[in-house]
């Protein structure tokens, strides 16, 4: 017997990839980066690879990518100035996955903790703070997205008898501020509070962030004690992943040995991706430091660029520092249902994310244009 697809089933396959093509040109507004090419591990499609268990920690079944996946960890540990001989980290299923990771940590570290992160916090964290049953009080967000310190210290003073977890946006969903964390760290000795853990949510900004000029405080010497990142954002992979990084001291009070995959039990998952290390391998021996640099600057220039032409055109725009992402007033819905903007309240972003071209931004700014033409005629033109 010879089992495939009829010719109408293989027919919907191209017409199916025919629209993603279409969407992928289309999406300016989520941070996915467009210009991967991983086809050279294209073989590997045709094995079921498992990282089950710890990266560290090679199991009884070794069809699995552990020893890329603790390169891949050695490479963005050095880039975040984890501790030389005290980290430990694991390639994840996403940001998400590494925030829970993290909380887990800290939660095991100081189980009667208090948890205060900002306004401006992904959605998934307060989903990870109530399945990890942990209190957390919300913390002031400034109007560029920034964590308001004062606020910190605020709510700090009221709850000093309780150990600390503060959770640090490094690019947050809307507007890609940055939280400070040597200012966060700074506020809790402040209070004198001895029990507390900060970690950094980079998920979307963590690489260039940590490329950047001026340095922005986020990693461990910063004072971070855990770091998470996706790695089918800025890194750009065709499968969800990410990676978090920790002090290696704090996660050894997690997971056991499991003798019937051979290996400690000390992520989240049991089964692990195998596939999704190997591509953020790739990605490291092609790109490296300089590459991954390179991509960035070319991001912020074409970000550069998206803000001054909607200022131009008339259309309210801003960015924060170092930003790839252009935070403008919400335009019509049929522009942000063409473009996949998202978008909150009365304002929505596009994402300058790798891969996206100026002629991508002329088009959208085209619809712009044609869409607001009474609108923008009625505006007095900012000087170019
Ligand atoms: C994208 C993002 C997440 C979630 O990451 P996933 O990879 O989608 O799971 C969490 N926090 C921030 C700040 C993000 O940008």
């Amino acid at each position: 017997m010879k089992f495939e697809l009829n010719s109408a089933d293989s027919a919907l396959i191209k017409e199916h990839f025919a629209r993603i093509v279409d969407s992928s040109y289309k999406m300016l507004g989520y941070p996915t980066s467009r210009d991967f090419d991983y086809s050279e591990l294209n073989e590997i499609m045709r094995y079921p690879l498992n990282n089950v268990g710890d990266p560290r920690v090679e199991s009884t079944s070794i069809l699995s990518t552990k020893k890329e996946e603790n390169e891949v960890i050695d490479f963005f540990a050095n880039l975040f100035r984890a501790p030389q001989h005290n980290y430990w980290g694991y390639v994840t299923n996403g940001g998400t996955e590494g925030n829970l990771y993290a909380l887990y940590l800290a939660r095991e570290l100081y189980p009667n903790a208090m948890v205060y992160h900002s306004e401006a916090t992904h959605y998934s964290v307060q989903k990870n703070l109530h399945l990890l049953k942990m209190d957390r009080i919300v913390i002031r967000s400034q109007p560029s997205g920034e964590m308001n310190y004062e606020d910190l210290e605020e709510i700090l003073s009221q709850h000093r008898h309780r150990p600390a977890i503060v959770f640090a946006n490094i690019g947050t969903t809307m507007t890609e501020a940055k939280d400070n964390v040597a200012i966060i760290k700074s506020v809790v000795k402040k209070m004198a509070i001895r029990q507390y853990y900060i970690h950094s949510d980079a998920a979307l900004a963590g690489v260039y962030t940590a490329l950047l000029e001026p340095h922005h405080p986020f990693d461990f010497v910063d004072g971070a004690d855990s770091i998470a990142i996706s790695g089918h954002k800025f890194i750009g992979a065709p499968i969800p992943c990410g990676l978090v990084i920790v002090k290696k001291n704090y996660k050894d009070r997690i997971g056991q040995m499991v003798p019937y995959i051979g290996s400690l039990d000390t992520t989240i998952t049991g089964s692990r991706n195998g596939h999704t290390p190997w591509f953020l391998w790739y990605a490291i021996k092609k790109w490296g430091i300089e590459g991954f640099r390179y991509r960035a600057q070319e991001s912020l220039d074409l970000a550069a660029y998206t803000e001054k032409k909607l200022q131009e055109t008339g259309w309210p725009a801003w960015r924060n520092p170092n930003a790839i992402t252009v935070v403008l007033k919400k335009p019509h819905e049929d522009i942000i249902a063409k473009w996949q903007l998202a978008s909150e309240e009365d304002i929505a972003h596009i994402i300058c994310m790798p891969g996206v071209k100026q002629e991508q931004i002329d088009a959208f700014l085209e619809d712009l244009k044609m869409y607001h033409k009474h609108e923008l005629s009625l505006k007095p033109k900012a000087e170019s």
